[in-house]
């Protein structure tokens, strides 16, 4: 890689925030419609799949490439951006460094391109933070999989095209050795969606009922019965997705698809404005927020475990709103006419709770770090070697609340 074609990237990127896309975003009405525009126009200024083979649609450019883009992209991605966050923070790399030929070929030019949007069929009313429990099933039935069961807490599978599934394919195994991997196509008869409604008003996750929903054989992503493992790959990238990368871009942005916490200078304006400055307290917990916003800013430059990142955002994220909620809301924790930002500073208070669960909740985060950064003891497992088939089922275990 030569300097000449780093820094022709570069002037490419520039180009393409200062003018191109403003220009392609101009008169485009809708988040749907604006996210597929952004995505579009981001593919044909070739900058996306920075790090992905050219083969499949990417650059096959290194490192330095696709930190000078992070580094150009800060705080000018729009949100919208936000709508693939499971396709191309997640699923996408994951296909990309265990897919198949076939499954990569068919997937990741569209999924760059931003023509599919990806949802994550996962979480099961009885499987949670013991995922290995799902007992969503897939039959194999001649060249088609043959898909049932109930999902839950799928964040935008109402507008989702396909979606990254975990399904059961051996009973007869362990629990954490019969899951299989599978790109689902969500529209499909066998496909129901039901929109859950949150604390924050919003709609953002759903039910989905698969009922003898339809895969073609060779969409497995890895091997059959290594779901697994796969599920892992894919965690590490939702941690550092929903983790690190929070911390990234979006510094200014007050728009409520950018989750990230409340940046500190936006709560020393808001001290300022409602003169609470002076304050020890106020004045203890802006350090606090500060130091905290500084340190991760350091540790992803050195490199973290996705689980401190993901812990750090939903730490930061609660005590950011916290402070905000109490600055802003001179009537408790009701407001009125008068308050600044009322529904942006109301969403973050009230949407910080969720990030706590998302993606692993704060528990498992930390149990991840004990085991496998500070190498306690693992907790006890006295159903890993049980064929699934065989454990207690009808009733919710109790690590699944
Ligand atoms: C905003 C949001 C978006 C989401 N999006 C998706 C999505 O797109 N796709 C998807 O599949 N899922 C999604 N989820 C679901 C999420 O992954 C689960 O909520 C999460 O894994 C926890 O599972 P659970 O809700 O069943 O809680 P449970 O697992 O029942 O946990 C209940 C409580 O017990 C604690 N606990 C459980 N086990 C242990 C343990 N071993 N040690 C210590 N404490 C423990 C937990 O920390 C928690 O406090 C989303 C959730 C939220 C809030």
């Amino acid at each position: 890689m030569s300097e000449d074609s780093l820094s022709e990237f570069r002037t490419r990127a520039e180009r393409f925030f200062d003018s191109t896309l403003p220009a392609v975003l101009d008169g485009v009405d809708g988040h749907r419609n604006r996210a597929r525009a952004w995505r579009g126009a981001l593919y044909e200024a070739g900058l996306a799949g920075i790090d992905y083979p050219i083969e499949y649609g990417g650059l096959g450019l290194g490192s330095e490439f696709k930190a000078a883009y992070t580094e150009i992209s800060a705080g000018r991605v729009p949100t919208e951006e936000g709508t693939f966050g499971i396709g191309i923070g997640m699923g996408l790399p994951t296909l990309r460094d265990h897919g198949t030929h076939e499954v990569k070929d068919r997937f990741l030019e569209p999924g760059l391109r931003g023509d599919e949007i990806w949802c994550q069929l996962y979480s099961e009313p009885g499987a949670g933070s013991d995922l290995a429990s799902l007992s969503t099933r897939a039959v194999l039935d001649g060249d088609e999989w043959v898909v049932t069961g109930q999902k839950v807490w799928t964040s935008g599978a109402q507008g989702a095209d396909v979606a990254i599934l975990l399904a059961r394919t051996d009973p007869s195994a362990p629990k954490h050795r019969g899951i299989s991997m599978l790109a689902l196509p969500m529209n499909q008869d066998g496909v129901t969606v039901r929109p859950l409604r949150q604390m924050t008003g919003e709609a953002e996750f759903n039910e989905v009922f698969i009922d003898e929903a339809r895969i073609p054989r060779d969409w497995v992503i890895g091997e059959v019965n290594d779901g697994w493992r796969m599920a892992v790959a894919l965690l590490a990238h939702e941690r550092v997705q929903t983790g690190v990368s929070s911390t990234l871009g979006d510094a200014t942005s007050r728009s409520k698809a950018g989750r990230a916490p409340i940046r500190v200078s936006e709560i020393i304006k808001l001290a300022g404005t409602q003169r609470r400055l002076d304050d020890a307290e106020v004045r203890q917990e802006l350090a606090r927020l500060y130091s905290n916003e500084e340190i991760i800013g350091y540790l992803r430059r050195m490199g973290c475990h996705p689980s401190i990142g993901k812990l750090w955002r939903t730490i930061q994220g609660r005590a950011a709103a916290n402070l905000a909620g109490r600055l802003q809301f001179r009537a408790g924790p009701a407001w009125d006419e008068g308050d600044i930002d009322p529904d942006w500073f109301a969403f973050q208070m009230l949407n910080c709770r969720g990030m706590s669960l998302g993606g692993g909740t704060d528990e498992i985060q930390k149990n991840t770090l004990g085991e496998r950064v500070l190498g306690l003891p693992r907790e006890p497992a006295i159903d890993k070697d049980v064929a699934f088939r065989d454990l207690r089922t009808g009733t919710r275990r109790p690590n699944n609340g």
